[in-house]
């Protein structure tokens, strides 16, 4: 039988430590999913001064933190979530090639902040994809393209190319599927008329079907069908609660001040907000 964790954290920044962090002390029977602990905002931070009992540049402060998880035991999965789905009380986390229950989620993806491609929000889910294990099928035989807003998504794009005819990349590599075109070009825009038809780059065109971004954050309500948004934040309660029972959600994913410390608190908040969730369901599966 799956195991069915009591809560799934989503996002191995500060947010999602200090929430795993607190499920464990807790007892909480957590997962704490991320694609690195400790990701690239904290340890590019030039100097952390901000901080309660830290001050240093951010490798010192990734190093603290990471003798502190080791010490506190805190267990880290590495994983990128590509989707998020509720069947009755139980959440199925995607990730690329694994799939996890829990009771509760919180989710502390933090923001994109590389910018919205032009045509981005009016094409999506109408040929703009952000997941190629859950898109990529619908793209057989078609031209694509494929915009790596950062690295490590060469797995992904290889993936998409069994399908597509053509596959345009944009953000550098080598690959080894002869239907990948690399593309030189920044691209600027997202066009077409109802669906998607063309990518606009600097000095080009490219006529395609489908595009995919491939980035390390996904905006909120793409990884979360039904979860209510202002954009790129998720609007949540005082406990940081979502307006999907169970799911919870910290740290910059919730808005400013984009802060560690605040990122901190909230995972925190949520750790515990969760916890309440969990003995809440208990008692009603009692009675
Ligand atoms: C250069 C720089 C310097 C900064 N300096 C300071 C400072 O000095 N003081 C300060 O208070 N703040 C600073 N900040 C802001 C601070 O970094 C953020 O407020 C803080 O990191 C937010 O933490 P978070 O956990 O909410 O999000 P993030 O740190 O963004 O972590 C989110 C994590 O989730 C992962 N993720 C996203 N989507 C998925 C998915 N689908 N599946 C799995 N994982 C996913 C991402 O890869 C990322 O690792 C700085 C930011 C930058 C960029």
């Amino acid at each position: 039988m799956e195991h069915i964790y009591d809560v799934a954290v989503i996002g191995g920044g500060i947010a999602g430590y200090s929430a795993a962090l607190s499920l464990k002390s807790l007892g909480a029977d957590y997962l704490w999913l991320g694609e690195t602990a400790f990701g690239e905002k904290v340890k590019k931070s030039e100097y952390v001064r901000n901080y309660p009992a830290f001050v240093g540049d951010g490798e010192r402060f990734a190093e603290a933190l990471e003798a502190q998880r080791e010490r506190e035991g805190v267990r880290f999965t590495r994983g990128r979530a590509v989707g998020v789905f509720r069947m009755k009380d139980v959440y199925t986390v995607s990730a690329e090639d694994t799939a996890y229950t829990a009771r509760s989620v919180i989710l502390c993806t933090g923001v994109d902040l590389r910018g919205n491609l032009t045509g981005e929000r009016e094409f999506t889910g109408r040929g703009v994809s952000y997941c190629a294990v859950c898109d990529g099928a619908l793209y057989r035989g078609k031209d694509i393209a494929v915009v790596m807003a950062s690295d490590g998504f060469s797995e992904e794009v290889e993936y998409l190319a069994d399908f597509a005819k053509t596959a345009y990349v944009f953000g550098g590599g080598t690959f080894r599927h002869k239907n990948i075109v690399p593309c030189g070009e920044t691209p600027r825009a997202v066009e077409g008329n109802g669906r998607v038809e063309r990518l606009v780059a600097d000095g080009k065109t490219y006529k395609v079907d489908g595009v995919f971004l491939l980035r390390a954050a996904v905006p909120p309500a793409a990884l979360v069908g039904g979860l209510k948004t202002d954009g790129a934040h998720v609007v949540v309660g005082r406990d940081l609660s979502t307006n999907l029972g169970g799911l919870f959600a910290a740290g910059d994913v919730t808005g400013l001040p984009y802060q560690y410390a605040k990122a901190a608190g909230e995972g925190l908040v949520a750790a515990h907000a969760a916890k309440r969730y969990l003995s809440a369901l208990k008692q009603v599966k009692k009675t």
